[in-house]
């Protein structure tokens, strides 16, 4: 059992309404731990974006425009800010005092996603305490995140004990025997050959071929089921500024095309080491590929992608699609009518 820690949030409760990121930067020896945490890079990504207010709540995206409202989805009585979403809401908080970290949060006590991970840092004077019970939040607060997105996306009903039930089971792995980190090392985890996905869920395997002296990319996107069957395909041309460019847009098209069929927990599978690291990073795109990579990583958290590099023969299946589909040789029933090219490619990866 874990022991509590009280952090000032009396402080904090003079701090509500300040925007998130505005005031506070986080130091780098904490960044520097947070980045080295025993959780999946995913999760470290997902508490990045939540510290940098990145997440996309009512209230974000009602500052980009892209909602009407920025009203709790859920409550239906404060602004949906990134701390009300994951701390601030009633059930949130039944959530976060109801396991083993107990923390009896009041409502508006968190100003500051920042604020309060760099408080519970210094609160807590154990090195092992500190990882164990920073992991746990980390994971708590992505368990709270995810049942909001069912609930706003898949009309899940919000059950508190389902979601801290799920938090158990992924603290408990993750704590004991830390989750394989094929996204922040593709070239040494990633396997040879095409290898498919957990039960239900779906990998989307793209590709791109760039029409030699040109800049049009024939990109091809294909969903493979757990079983390795072709669900679904897709092809389209884009004219692009350069060769990555094509890459990383293939890739957006490939969450798109996921947001669109309301698919989640998808992997996304590319040949293309450089902008699956991108993806996956907070690194600084460069400028030509920014708002692409700047979507995929909105999207990602939106749909809960995950995104994993693959060498080019497993990745064989998209690579003749695209390359069939720039030759003009890909028929227009292709999805219906497997190509003997496509089958080959198929089998092999
Ligand atoms: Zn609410």
């Amino acid at each position: 059992m874990l022991p509590r820690y009280r952090v000032d949030f009396e402080h904090q409760q003079s701090q509500v309404g300040v925007k998130a990121s505005s005031s506070f930067q986080v130091p780098k020896n904490v960044w520097k731990f947070l980045w080295a945490l025993p959780i999946p890079p995913k999760l470290r990504h997902f508490w990045w974006r939540a510290c940098n207010n990145l997440l996309a709540s009512k209230v974000n995206l009602y500052r980009r425009r892209c909602a009407t409202e920025a009203l709790c989805p859920i409550c239906h009585k404060e602004s949906e800010s990134v701390e009300h979403l994951l701390c601030g809401c009633a059930w949130t908080r039944a959530v976060w005092f109801g396991n083993s970290l107990s923390i009896p949060l009041v409502e508006g006590s968190i100003a500051s996603i920042q604020q309060w991970t760099c408080e519970v840092y210094k609160a807590i004077a154990d090195k092992h305490d500190r990882v164990d019970y920073v992991c746990k939040m980390i994971w708590l607060a992505w368990h709270i995140w995810k049942s909001r997105n069912n609930y706003v996306f898949n009309h899940l009903p919000i059950d508190p004990v389902a979601t801290e039930k799920s938090f158990c089971e992924s603290a408990r792995h993750s704590i004991q025997s830390p989750l394989p980190s094929s996204l922040s090392s593709p070239a040494q985890d990633a396997p040879r050959t095409w290898s498919p996905s957990l039960p239900g869920r779906f990998k989307v395997n793209c590709d791109v071929a760039i029409k030699p002296g040109s800049l049009s990319a024939y990109m091809a996107v294909l969903i493979r089921d757990s079983e390795g069957y072709l669900m679904d395909g897709v092809v389209r041309m884009e004219e692009v500024g350069s060769v990555m460019q094509g890459e990383a847009s293939a890739i957006r098209w490939a969450c798109l095309v996921i947001r669109d069929l309301n698919l989640s927990q998808v992997e996304i599978v590319s040949d293309n080491k450089e902008v699956i690291r991108l993806c996956v990073s907070e690194d600084a795109p460069p400028w030509k590929c920014a708002p692409i990579i700047e979507d995929i990583r909105s999207l990602a958290n939106l749909c809960n992608l995950s995104f994993l590099w693959t060498p080019r023969l497993a990745n064989e299946a998209a690579h003749w699609t695209a390359r069939a589909f720039l030759k003009g040789v890909l028929p227009s029933n292709w999805m219906r009518h497997h190509p003997e090219g496509l089958c080959k490619a198929l089998a092999s990866s």
